[in-house]
């Protein structure tokens, strides 16, 4: 036999089991963005890496190490993308869609990190994401919150997620900042890992998230980002913070929340979970307003979120909350003697016609009685219509139910779709 050929690692297969899952969420997901007016947008999975390069930093963990980078048969460089907002803001800047205006938009589809898979993490991966433009005051990112919000209330897990907030003020005072934390940091060298002393020169914000005890240790007493914030800041935040208040969205600030990515500057939150482990946070945004610019467009102001769909089903999962219902179809049409085939295709296409919302499985490849009925039961369907040559002769079909009380019957094709409603219940 042929060697087999196995999928990547860390890029998984999702076989039906799975999708059903995943559709399930991804139905709150648009019910919900839809419910608020976003609108959907779809850019290339394959992008310039100078994009990436330019949006997220040099010296990011997703540019120095995770990114999927190759030169295509011309010799330029390009790469799978790793998250949806630089080539949402190229797509906004490419075709006019931000400069003066409000956008409020929407995206879900693959992403791709090369990072050591595990639970939660993986190499191509899900994002659902939102992302607003042309809006500066903080009720728009009250409102991003607010959906995302929502999103957890319909899927029922509001009290397993946690919102943690931040601000990271504007660049300006980020650096000064930043050189304060450098000295102080400086003097406690000996405390920091190998991590951190590198970060320590490259991208010392870092620091603050960093997972290692001892590091955190060294940081109590470290100046905050809030002593360099100035009042327009400050005020954005308090602003905010006081409207999820009204809003009664429990918050709690996190002052060494400083998030992976260069491009945000005010606004920065996280959802994070206990139930998933070491990969606790489900969904990430804030605020960017230089990224438009940054990239060539006209500046505005832009607010946005990303969740991981792996993470999310891998939480709902372990809660119970989705519907693990593996019922392949509700009516499984089954026919008795060559004669009667043609006839049960034409029932099954009268009750899809009939009953839009039932799934009709029409059996295929012959068989007895007893071989049909086996594959009806398997499909876990709630009743068998079944045929042969006196029902196409008396133009009537058997109503079998597979489960619940009902009484097996013979119906009129006429009827048959109106009575058959009963049996679905
Ligand atoms: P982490 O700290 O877990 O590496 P991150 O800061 O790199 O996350 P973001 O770039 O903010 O993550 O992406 C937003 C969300 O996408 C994350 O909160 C997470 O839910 C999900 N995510 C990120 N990387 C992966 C991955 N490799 N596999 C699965 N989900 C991921
Ligand atoms: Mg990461």
């Amino acid at each position: 036999m042929a060697k087999t050929i196995q999928a990547i690692r860390g890029m998984n297969d999702q076989l039906p089991s799975q999708t059903r899952l995943w559709q399930q969420v991804e139905t709150i997901l648009r019910k919900v963005v839809s419910q608020y007016g976003y609108q959907e947008i779809r850019t290339p999975i394959v992008e310039s890496t100078d994009l990436f390069k330019r949006s997220i930093g040099e010296v990011t963990d997703i540019v120095e190490k995770e990114m999927y980078t190759f030169e295509d048969r011309n010799g330029d460089s390009l790469t799978l993308r790793p998250e949806g907002t630089a080539s949402t803001v190229r797509a906004g800047n490419e075709h006019g869609l931000l400069y003066n205006q409000q956008q409020r938009l929407w995206y879900m589809g693959p992403m791709f990190r090369h990072e050591r898979p595990q639970k939660g993490r993986y190499r191509q991966f899900h994002q659902f994401g939102v992302e607003t433009y042309g809006l500066h005051g903080p009720d728009i990112d009250v409102e991003v919150i607010m959906l995302s919000a929502r999103l957890w209330k319909e899927m029922g897990i509001t009290d397993h997620v946690k919102l943690e907030l931040n601000t990271l003020g504007e660049p300006a005072a980020r650096e000064k900042f930043k050189h304060a934390l450098v000295e102080y940091l400086e003097a406690r060298k000996e405390q920091l890992d190998e991590d951190s002393l590198r970060r320590l020169t490259t991208n010392p914000l870092r620091i603050l998230d960093s997972k290692n005890p001892q590091v955190q240790a060294a940081l109590d007493g470290a100046p905050t980002l809030n002593d360099f914030l100035d009042d327009t800041d400050q005020l954005h935040f308090s602003q905010l913070c006081e409207r999820l208040t009204s809003l009664g969205i429990e918050y709690q600030i996190n002052p060494r929340l400083v998030r992976g990515l260069d491009y945000y500057n005010k606004t920065v939150f996280e959802w994070v979970t206990d139930s998933l482990g070491a990969q606790g946070t489900v969904c990430a945004g804030g605020r960017y307003d230089g990224l438009v610019e940054q990239l060539g467009g006209k500046a505005s102001p832009a607010v946005g979120f990303a969740m991981g769909i792996e993470r999310l089903v891998l939480l709902l999962e372990s809660l119970q909350k989705l519907d693990t219902n593996d019922a392949i179809a509700d009516v499984y049409v089954a026919a008795l003697g060559d004669n009667a085939t043609g006839y049960a295709m034409q029932i099954a296409e009268q009750l899809r016609d009939n009953m839009a919302d039932v799934r009709v499985l029409l059996h295929c490849g012959g068989g007895n009685a007893k071989k049909q009925l086996k594959r009806a039961n398997s499909a876990g369907v709630k009743v068998c219509v079944i045929v042969g040559e006196a029902e196409l002769t008396s133009k009537t079909a058997v109503v079998k139910p597979m489960l619940g009380q009902h009484e097996q019957q013979t119906l009129s094709t006429e009827t048959l779709a109106k009575e058959l409603k009963q049996y679905l219940d």
